[in-house]
């Protein structure tokens, strides 16, 4: 367990440039530097959180942050606008509140382990026999900041969709569950090892984790060779790379045999404000649930329904804007905290993103993202999207296949941005062959084409 409170002190000045660069974790011992003050991400490291706990630090997002709370695409929780006052205090009242922070290497389980009826095999011990032994080296090793270790048990609700470097996979054969390991990459893409049972784990992760501290601070699973790895573990090579499960959709309500009834939620935008979390949980508290598990896609589940409650529960989410289904359009736009939270923005991105829902629908039909920044730097999307929107002091600027830091190939301000964002939909429906997704007739028609539609109509 981590001491939180011995963690939490900022960095010094020579340690603040480095920790706050992109690429950095931001945790509470290290938080990374944006636009709206200073970020930090928690991995809670019980496999669920009381509600009391996440009421909690819903809470604390409000009285020492900027009063939203996100779960991040991985199922971290994320709290922006603190300061290097809050900080200390924002660590100690998730101390009080006696919620573990894992800190160090991610280890990431699937969000349901332990309760999945389906899952082949308990990835939790491995997890933290791989923790102990990390915390227990006398020189500790120096990994990557954002290096991940995905032990994945199987079940309906796996991580092979979510990238790693290192991953288990669990697999289950005639005479008994065994891992397979595999380097960088989702778990159809990433590059095999070969399987191991039991005791031969371990030993395996740590020969890999060494390795990558010998090839120093920005190594990464995708850089290392599987074939030497295979050598170096002493493992047989797999013959082929077994099926890839897809996992069930989160949002909706779950039966899960023995373990009961769980409910899957998302968030929209990835973001909801703290007070709202807090008024829905109580809420919830009263249907019977306790906890809550957080999971990948900005989403979570609550644990502790009834079938006769998680009806009730499910609608009291849909009304609070939850997201309850797969397909939702809102999937689609990730946004920024813009101008309801930042000082540095010149968008109001939630509002934004509601508009382009009801102008231009044809975007979004879950094969691209747009991106809505409530400026150039781009916090809620570092990465590239399709289309992107930034807000400048002059209007909106948009970039086709960019970040937000790119040089916007169009522009408009306020009183044309409706009559933009319904042309950029309106040319997906004008365009689009029959099959055809809107990401590839937007790549097809072409950034000149897709900017002037923006600008000009
Ligand atoms: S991208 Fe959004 S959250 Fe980040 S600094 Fe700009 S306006 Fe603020």
């Amino acid at each position: 367990m981590t001491d939180l409170m011995s963690s939490c002190a900022l960095p010094s000045t020579g340690e603040t440039a480095a920790s706050m660069r992109r690429g950095a974790c931001p945790s509470l011992a290290a938080p990374m530097q944006t636009g709206d003050g200073l970020l930090v991400r928690l991995r809670p490291d019980d496999d669920s959180l009381t509600i009391p706990k996440v009421i909690a630090i819903a809470a604390a997002a409000e009285r020492y942050g900027n009063g939203i709370l996100e779960i991040t695409a991985r199922g971290n929780l994320q709290l922006r606008g603190l300061t290097e006052a809050s900080v200390p205090v924002l660590a100690q009242a998730i101390d009080d509140a006696e919620i573990t922070i894992a800190e160090g290497l991610a280890i990431e389980v699937p969000p349901l382990t332990g309760i999945d009826p389906d899952e082949i095999a308990d990835p939790r011990p491995i997890a933290t026999e791989l923790r102990e032994a990390l915390r227990a080296r006398q020189l500790p090793l120096t990994l990557a900041p954002k290096l991940s270790v995905v032990i994945d048990g199987g079940g309906r609700f796996g991580l092979g969709a979510v990238v790693a470097d290192i991953r288990l996979q669990a697999l289950s054969t005639p005479g008994g569950a065994v891992w397979l390991l595999s380097l960088g990459g989702t778990a159809a893409k990433a590059s095999i090892v070969g399987a191991f049972a039991g005791d031969a784990v371990m030993p395996a992760l740590i020969t890999i984790l060494e390795k990558l501290a010998s090839l120093g601070t920005t190594a990464r699973g995708r850089n290392l060779d599987a074939a030497e790895i295979r050598v170096l573990c002493r493992c047989d090579a797999v013959s082929e790379r077994p099926a890839v499960m897809r996992s069930a959709a989160i949002p909706g309500i779950h039966a899960l045999g023995d373990a009961g009834i769980v409910l899957g939620l998302g968030l929209a935008f990835a973001q909801v404000e703290a007070s709202v979390l807090a008024a829905f949980l109580y809420q919830f508290q009263e249907l019977g649930a306790h906890a809550i598990r957080l999971a990948p896609g900005h989403a979570f589940f609550v644990l502790g329904l009834r079938h006769e409650t998680a009806g009730v529960a499910l609608g009291l989410a849909a009304a609070r804007g939850f997201r309850i289904a797969e397909e939702d359009p809102r999937n689609e736009i990730a946004t920024c905290a813009g101008s309801r939270g930042c000082a540095s923005a010149w968008m109001e991105t939630k509002g934004m993103a509601q508009r382009l829902i009801d102008a231009a629908p044809d975007l979004l039909d879950g094969s691209l993202t747009v991106h809505l920044s409530g400026c150039a730097k781009g916090c809620a999307r570092p990465k590239p999207s399709e289309l992107t929107l930034v807000g400048a002091s002059s209007g909106y600027g948009l970039v086709v296949n960019g970040a937000a830091n790119g040089l916007p190939s169009a522009y408009t301000d306020e009183n044309g941005m409706g009559s933009a964002l319904a042309r950029l939909g309106l040319l997906v429906r004008q365009n689009k062959d029959a099959g055809e997704s809107a990401q590839s007739c937007l790549t097809r028609l072409g950034a000149a084409r897709v900017s002037a539609a923006f600008e000009q109509g």
